[in-house]
């Protein structure tokens, strides 16, 4: 197989050295005569660098780049609105990478040379046009030059001759009147060097990263961004020679002065900057398809889109891992069909997104809200809110911490430690085609798990959750049951369902229990049995057990001092299945929220539980625990020895002093 890739950009690229890593050979056609360090600041999220990882080139991006700690929203005032740790530090196998587009560029040309047989990266050839027949592809360049393929990939860039070929009759290029101006310098390191800060409103918009080391130990070379709707959207775009035009300070400090951060002087900023350019923020509409026989899209050929939400590289190297793949197993043809059929619907919804202002519409939103700036943010704008536009973008854009995806009937468990959250234990029961249902063995691995955890001395916390978003635990399953043929069966079966409650109330450590659906019989029993409960809206309730012929026992005795007597009557004598709202009115869960916004719930109350002192934590669980079980009097009287047994630890001595010893405001 013989690939013709029109476009030597990251995209193009890339795809060739992972049809290279699969034994295809290809050859690279560049319009440009020779590569240039073009371009300013670039983010590529972890699912992208996964890509890069396969080619071996996270040495080379560490070499280049910065890897991002943290993206911080700001309102213009420079108060905070959302903080989103980034890369490894969000719990991701991969970094974050934020870099010099320039030098990215170089990087991967450099290796794609060094790597590929010579002769294949082409320079100074412009794809003009081509012609396809059963046999091949036919390629045509503007210098008269022509080539042979059995498949022609345009990676050709946001004004793609490739994608005018296939769509005369395109839209075009589509321009809602936002300018940026975007510059770079040597600048003195912001905080820890890894920061990235997104500030503004609707007026005007910053976007500031450290992009690579600087020139002294004490900076970094530093990407700025100035957005804002300068010009009527009415109007066509700028024409593309004036694309990348040398910016004017008073015009680009019209909107700079808008932003008055305390931590950042943004016109300084500017000022120290040589020269910056111009960019109109623009994208195209997505196209009905991209395929035509052995010719399709790659890239921002394929889908450009708004830089917001750092995917433009990211998803063109997503298209390369999966184009190469299906090259590498498909007939040509059916290869392209089948890259067409998986990535245009993705990307049409991430370009969809980002003109809407992807995850930065957090932004926006507190802007419109709370214009002046605000005194308390939940009152401008819930968690819950917020959290639900950044983190359904991660969804949606495929960069979401997916938890690996354990075999059926196995319990996973993954103890994950971060500056953020700390030594967090995540159980995720597996069934998922079965509702999570709870059998002998499943129980047995669950019970030894958490037994195995409860000696971790390190551990601050537990997350017990189900696999998929369908179910949490959907019950014990009923075909088990229903197999059972004595009392003496039953109560076996039982006493495993105790002990994976057990297991969890014995657990040292908080344990939070992520309810992201079903949560029914057995499962609302384990949920009980949690320390704090926090459910997705869309998650339902039920105790069915009397439907069957069989009460509900064991850990539904904690029911009543959940959600009181009566409560618990109607749950397990009428057998309703009830929804999060009621389950959270009545007490039993401590938060609901939207479903696409349930891991950074998690992951805010666990920042806050290893914010606090560890030994403190583990005392208050067990204390709560004594509680439970003793008259009050009793109860209030436990106090006295567990305060005292704090003082066995420098824990207290030592988080009391710092305390008392903290900065006086003002
Ligand atoms: C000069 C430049 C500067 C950029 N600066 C930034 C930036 O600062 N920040 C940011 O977020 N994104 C920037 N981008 C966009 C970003 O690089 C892309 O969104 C992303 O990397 C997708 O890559 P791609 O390979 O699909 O497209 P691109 O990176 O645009 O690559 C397309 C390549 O195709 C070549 N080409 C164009 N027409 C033809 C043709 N007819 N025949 C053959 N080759 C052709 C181009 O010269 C280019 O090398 C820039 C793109 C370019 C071209």
């Amino acid at each position: 197989m013989k690939v013709l890739i029109a476009g030597g950009g990251v995209g193009g690229l890339v795809l060739a050295m992972m049809l290279h890593q699969r034994g295809i050979g290809c050859t690279v056609f560049e319009a440009a005569p020779e590569v240039k360090a073009l371009g300013v600041g670039i983010n590529t999220l972890p699912h992208g660098i996964a890509e890069l990882d396969q080619l071996g080139l996270l040495p080379e991006m560490d070499r280049i780049a910065i890897r991002t700690r943290e993206l911080r929203y700001l309102n213009h005032l420079g108060q905070t609105i959302w903080s989103d740790p980034r890369g490894t530090w969000a719990g991701h196998a991969m970094p974050q990478f934020s870099v010099h587009r320039g030098r990215l560029h170089g990087m991967l040309w450099d290796n794609a040379r060094a790597r590929l047989p010579e002769g294949t990266l082409r320079p100074g050839h412009r794809l003009a046009g081509f012609t396809q027949n059963a046999r091949g592809v036919t390629a045509t360049f503007e210098n008269g030059a022509t080539a042979k393929g059995d498949v022609l990939i345009g990676a050709d860039g946001i004004h793609s001759a490739l994608r005018k070929l296939l769509h005369p009759d395109d839209g075009g290029i589509r321009w809602q009147g936002v300018q940026m101006w975007r510059g770079a310098l040597d600048f003195p390191q912001f905080e820890t060097g890894d920061v990235m800060l997104i500030a503004g409103d609707e007026t005007a918009k910053l976007v500031f990263y450290p992009i690579a080391p600087g020139e002294t130990p004490g900076t970094r070379l530093t990407n700025w961004v100035i957005y804002a709707r300068a010009g009527d959207p009415a109007h066509p775009p700028p024409r593309r020679e004036d694309w990348s035009r040398v910016g004017k300070l008073p015009e680009v400090m019209k909107y700079a002065k808008r932003l008055k951060l305390p931590q950042l002087d943004v016109q300084a900023v500017i000022r120290a900057s040589g020269d910056f350019y111009e960019y109109p923020m623009c994208d195209r509409d997505p196209l009905p398809w991209w395929t035509q026989g052995r010719v399709t899209l790659l890239g921002d050929a394929a889908h450009p889109m708004y830089p917001v939400g750092s995917n433009g590289a990211s998803q063109a190297f997503l298209d390369a891992r999966l184009l190469a793949d299906l090259l590498a197993s498909e007939k040509p043809a059916a290869a392209l069909k089948a890259y067409e059929a998986d990535r245009l619907p993705k990307t049409a919804a991430v370009v969809a997104s980002n003109r809407q202002g992807g995850p930065e519409r957090v932004v926006d939103l507190v802007a419109q809200r709370a214009p002046r700036g605000f005194k308390d943010l939940a009152k401008v704008a819930s968690h819950e809110e917020l959290a639900a536009i950044a983190g359904g973008y991660a969804a949606m854009a495929g960069f979401a911490i997916k938890r690996a995806a354990p075999p059926e009937g196995e319990v996973l468990v993954e103890v994950k430690e971060t500056p953020a959250h700390g030594r967090v234990a995540w159980l995720t029961i597996s069934r998922e085609a079965k509702l999570n249902t709870l059998t002998p063995e499943l129980m047995q691995r669950f019970i030894a798990a958490a037994e195995a955890l409860g000696k971790d001395k390190a551990l601050r916390a537990v997350v017990v959750t189900g696999a998929g978003e369908k179910s949490f635990v959907g019950g014990a399953d009923i075909n088990v049951m229903a197999g059972l043929k004595d009392g003496k069966q039953a109560k076996a079966f039982i006493k495993l369902v105790h002990g994976c409650c057990h297991a969890v109330r014995k657990l040292p450590v908080p344990v939070l229990g992520r309810l992201g659906g079903y949560t029914l019989g057995a499962g609302l029993e384990l949920a009980a049995a949690c320390d704090l409960r926090i459910s997705a809206e869309t998650a339902k309730f039920g105790m069915p057990e009397v439907r069957v012929g069989i009460p509900s026992v064991v850990e539904a005795a904690l029911l009543p001092g959940l959600i009181g007597w009566g409560r618990t009557r109607r749950l397990l004598l009428l057998a309703e299945t009830l929804d999060a709202a009621t389950m959270e009115s009545w007490g039993f869960l401590e938060r609901v929220v939207p479903a696409a916004g349930l891991d950074a719930a998690i992951d805010e109350w666990l920042a806050l539980i290893v914010a606090a002192g560890p030994e403190a934590i583990r005392n208050q669980k067990a204390l709560i625990r004594t509680w439970e079980d003793l008259p009050l009097k009793e109860a209030v009287q436990a106090g006295i020895p567990a305060f005292a047994a704090s003082w066995k630890t420098e824990e207290p001595t030592r988080m009391l002093g710092s305390f008392a010893h903290r900065p006086k405001r003002g």
